[in-house]
């Protein structure tokens, strides 16, 4: 349980274990014994305060996978012992221009699980059964987690660059979410080449085993230029790097819910002719929509995508948190909670 806001690196404990009475499910939601829950750089954000939580404590946690314990009087779509899992998005109001329109991910009424509702670092949730997916049986509890925010927005990420089989894609930063988008882009893209910008060598090398053709660091140039590229560090410099490799119309898309002011100053090197002239875009990533979620869960499937995983306790949240801050990972961090 997050109890305060705070900074990872002074204080390397921020979230609680306590005991909380199990929530009753409200007439349209569904009791959920959690089983897995993945962790995202997202609870980064909300501990260190860039995108607080709506109140305190609160529970994190928004890649949830577990099974159906109860249901409230009103539940038409599951039941007790079906397995579901729940994403970043809790709610939206569905009645606004955005809603309406196939972009509840952008709705002013967006509700984020374990943010602005209590989420999955925990033995039980509530989640209205709206919000929940039926998660395919080729997964396991654990492979499942990472595909629910890490796949599903590395998902909505690659849709919104537009790309075309044979254009060549940048990633830069390679965790959980990068990992993943470069699974897909093999089977959708196949024509495609992937070139990966890292900053820690062993992401740089995990990003070639799994078949990109290139990795460096942030700052090196590679061979070619990029048609697009996908931006998920915290940081400003990946940005302005980015945008140079670019090559002309291509669009740089920020799958980012915050970055980081550490080096913003990193920005004052943009240069226009070399950044952003020759049609070149920036679009950013905002939360997820029910489709991407839904979508991506059959695509994982039918592929397969198994992500890469390592599983903790939930009693040691606070040290998977911290490695993730730590950057340097090898794919998606799980915590399980019960099986
Ligand atoms: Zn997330
Ligand atoms: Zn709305």
């Amino acid at each position: 349980m997050m109890t305060r806001i705070c900074d990872l690196r002074l204080d390397k404990n921020p979230l609680e274990l306590s005991e909380v009475s199990k929530p009753t499910p409200a007439e349209r939601e569904l009791l959920l014994k959690v089983h897995t829950c993945g962790v995202c750089h997202t609870e980064l954000d909300e501990i260190e305060g860039r995108t607080p939580p709506a109140r305190l404590p609160i529970i994190l946690g928004h890649q949830v996978v577990g099974i159906v314990e109860g249901t409230g009087p009103r539940v038409k779509k599951f039941r007790p012992g079906d397995r579901i899992g729940v994403a970043w998005i809790y709610s939206a109001c569905g009645e606004c221009r955005f809603c309406r329109s196939g972009q509840e991910n952008l709705c002013p009424d967006f509700r984020a699980t374990g943010r602005d509702a209590d989420g999955g670092y925990a033995e039980f949730m509530t989640v209205e059964e709206d919000f929940a997916y039926p998660v395919p049986k080729a997964l396991s509890d654990a492979e499942a987690a990472p595909l629910l925010c890490a796949g599903a927005i590395g998902y909505r990420s690659l849709k919104l660059t537009g790309l075309q089989d044979g254009q060549r894609l940048g990633l830069t930063g390679f965790g959980a979410s990068g990992h993943l988008v470069l699974h897909l882009v093999k089977h959708r893209f196949p024509r495609s080449k992937t070139y990966v910008f890292a900053r820690a060598e062993k992401e740089r090398e995990f990003a070639r085993e799994l078949g990109a053709v290139w990795a460096g660091d942030t700052e090196e140039t590679p061979p070619e230029k990029m048609d697009a590229i996908i931006d998920t560090t915290p940081a400003w410099k990946p940005v302005v790097e980015a945008l140079r490799n670019l090559a002309a119309g291509g669009r740089l898309v920020i799958n980012a819910i915050r970055k980081e002011d550490a080096d913003k100053d990193y920005l004052q090197r943009l240069d226009y002719p070399q950044h952003l002239w020759m049609e070149k875009e920036i679009k950013s990533v905002a939360n997820v929509t029910r489709a991407d979620v839904s979508e991506f869960l059959e695509l994982a499937a039918a592929i397969p995508i198994r992500p890469e995983i390592d599983v903790y306790s939930l009693e040691e949240a606070n040290k998977a948190l911290l490695e993730i801050k730590d950057r340097g990972i090898r794919g998606a961090k799980v915590l399980r909670v019960a099986s």
